[in-house]
């Protein structure tokens, strides 16, 4: 592992000092938008840093993942935000690039797909510090949660891409079959320019993934990062934009807030992603439909987790634990919001939950998330100090808190790991919780804890993004998945489907709209052209075929018609029969023929 880190942060060094420093002085804020300094300094004055010099370097300069090093102080950068009026200006240069079509030819997306995956592997080291800044996480969750799986998508598009990218014939039914010969095809077409919202919780994946899909399918792509991981979202910006890993017409950066992003949606795309809250996600919905374009909206919600009396209890809780703190302190779309248990395990499980938490998150652990230890970094911290407050407030009166609790500290934005007994009625179960706090709900049975999401949530249409249940009984697994509509769904686990991009990842209801993930979110940002191909050039009315398209009609053409548009109901059954037919249609053949053989044998005897 020394030796992995000690390589990558070597191979930073050398590839890094290459970058121009015009570029590092371009990231940082300008003296002409100072103004807006005020709300962006809020989030990375939270972050803990001390500046060794107060010159600040860029991010890259000091990027190194080692612990031991004494450049543990990287200098905070500032994340110069795109003046509202230039926005309009590179909109219209995104679409003038894309109508030549540079990104059409596989060699060229291939190419692309090719600098992301060096943009990552150039800079593992720095993007892992980031992480570390942003989230206070450390070095195993952004290799596990962000860097590794970001490879395994990249790689995985990259062998794919031709394929994808490849027309398919389809078949042709009546009566469009008529003019024989004729072929029908199926071809993805890039949807144009995207616009590509990402938010700060998993700052790498939830950037690159759509982003990586969209180039993939030939767009051009207008990208909007998240204003409050100003330490991700500055690496990547001075990355996105050097030239050095991706052609920079293909990919434009706009920085800012909400101001900017509003500017952004004033503007027709021809796909948008957005991922985010569902506020926010309505908002880009209502301005994108102006334009009517097609929209990828990746949401939250409450993730309900199920444990029933059939669950392995002592595993359902270590997964649990660790799925709720490890994930990015609860900050994630997929993290377990609440559980739901059986009242006749719930002891033995809350036992078994509090267990875990001592024994992977210890209270002597929480110091490791004070910016002195980076390498630890087990339980992140909260986005903002407005975030850690507004998570913490949500343990009130309404609940009974059962373990933690204490140790917050809101100032350096760090919620300690909490469960909270709860109710329907608890402030904890009215919004999406988003950190370390875990909610318990005591149910008497299966079927009272289906009908508790069932009336809360499911029928106001409030669809969870994540469905997980923890039962062995096969029986109990169908029963609540067929009960509860959910995005995507876990047995036994929590968090790790969701770096499975065989599936698809997409929320329903609230929880979002539209699904993305390798070939998931090629189809998404690609437009499937459906063509047909005529090569009959006949006019001639002894054609049978143009005798009956064209009028006048009379008693004969519609006889005609009626009698062919029967003949799919004779083929249909035939085509099903087809399979055995393959096999016995030589055995007949050869049985004619050996019949044949002695027929003529014997008109010998004839003669
Ligand atoms: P955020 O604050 O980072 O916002 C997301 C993006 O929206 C940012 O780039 C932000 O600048 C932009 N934005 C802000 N105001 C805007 C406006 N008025 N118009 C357009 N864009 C605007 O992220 P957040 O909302 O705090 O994210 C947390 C939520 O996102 C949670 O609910 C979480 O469940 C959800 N989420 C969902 C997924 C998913 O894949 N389904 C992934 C991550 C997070």
């Amino acid at each position: 592992m020394k030796f992995v880190a000690s390589s990558a942060s070597l191979l930073i060094s050398v590839g890094l000092s290459n970058l121009s420093p015009s570029l590092a002085f371009n990231c940082r804020r300008t003296s002409a938008i100072i103004g807006r300094f005020t709300s962006t300094k809020r989030y990375h004055a939270a972050t803990m840093m001390t500046r060794s010099d107060s010159s600040s370097t860029s991010l890259l300069s000091s990027s190194n993942n080692n612990s031991n090093s004494n450049e543990e102080t990287v200098p905070s950068p500032s994340l110069t935000y795109t003046p509202i009026s230039s926005i309009s200006p590179l909109i219209t240069e995104a679409r003038t690039s894309y109508a030549t079509h540079f990104t059409h030819p596989y060699q060229f997306r291939l190419a692309q797909l090719d600098g992301i995956e060096r943009l990552i592997r150039d800079n593992y080291s720095a993007l892992s510090k980031t992480i570390n800044l942003d989230l206070g996480q450390g070095s195993m969750y952004a290799e596990a949660f962000e860097l590794t799986g970001m490879l395994g998508r990249i790689s995985y598009a990259k062998s794919n891409l031709r394929q994808w990218m490849t027309t398919q014939s389809v078949p042709t039914p009546f009566p469009v079959n008529l003019n024989m010969p004729v072929h029908s095809q199926l071809t993805p077409y890039p949807r144009g320019v995207a616009l590509i919202i990402s938010p700060w919780n998993l700052p790498i994946t939830l950037t690159l993934t759509p982003l990586l899909e969209a180039i993939a399918a030939g767009n051009v792509c207008v990208l909007k990062m998240s204003e409050k991981c100003v330490h991700t979202t500055s690496l990547l910006t001075e990355l996105l934009s050097s030239g050095k890993y991706l052609d920079q017409r293909v990919v434009k950066v706009v920085n800012g807030e909400a101001e900017e992003a509003t500017e952004l949606l004033r503007h027709r795309f021809d796909v948008v992603s957005y991922t985010g809250g569902e506020k926010v996600g309505r908002i880009v919905n209502e301005a994108a439909a102006k334009h009517l374009t097609p929209t990828l909206l990746e949401l939250g919600g409450k993730n309900p987790v199920f444990v029933t009396k059939n669950a392995d209890i002592a595993c359902a809780a270590m997964r649990i634990a660790w799925g709720k703190v490890t994930g990015n302190a609860g900050q994630l779309c997929i993290s377990p919001d609440y559980c739901l248990v059986e009242e006749s395990v719930k002891e033995e499980f809350v036992e078994a939950l509090c267990k875990a938490m001592d024994e992977f998150y210890p209270v002597s652990s929480y110091s490791g998330n004070n910016g002195d230890d980076n390498s630890r970094g087990d339980v992140g911290k909260m986005i903002s100090v407005e975030h850690a407050e507004r998570v913490v407030s949500m343990v009130d009166s309404t609940c009974n808190v059962i373990y933690g609790g204490k140790h917050h500290d809101t100032k350096e934005r760090f919620v300690a790991p909490t469960i909270v007994e709860a109710t329907a009625d608890s402030t904890v179960m009215k919004d999406e919780i988003f950190g370390p706090i875990l909610a318990i709900v005591t149910v008497p049975d299966l079927d009272s804890a289906i009908e508790y999401v069932q009336t809360n949530f499911s029928s106001k249409g409030k669809h969870p993004l994540n469905l997980y249940l923890f039962t062995k009984s096969k029986k109990e697994q169908q029963q609540i998945m067929n009960a509860i509509p959910s995005g995507t769904c876990a047995v036994n686990d929590v968090i790790k489907h969701s770096a499975n991009y065989y599936v698809p990842f997409g929320g329903i209801g609230t929880s979002g709209l539209g699904a993305y993930y390798g070939k998931f979110g090629f189809d998404f940002f690609s437009h499937y052209r459906g063509s047909l191909l005529v090569k009959n050039h006949s006019t001639s009315k002894l054609d049978p075929a143009v005798w009956m398209q064209f009028p006048p009609y009379n008693d004969k053409k519609i006889f005609a018609f009626r009698s062919l548009s029967k003949l799919p109901l004779i083929f249909g059954p035939l085509k099903r029969i087809a399979p055995v037919a393959k096999v016995l249609l030589p055995v007949a053949l050869g049985g004619l023929l050996f019949w044949a053989g002695i027929m003529v044998e014997r008109l010998k005897y004839f003669g």
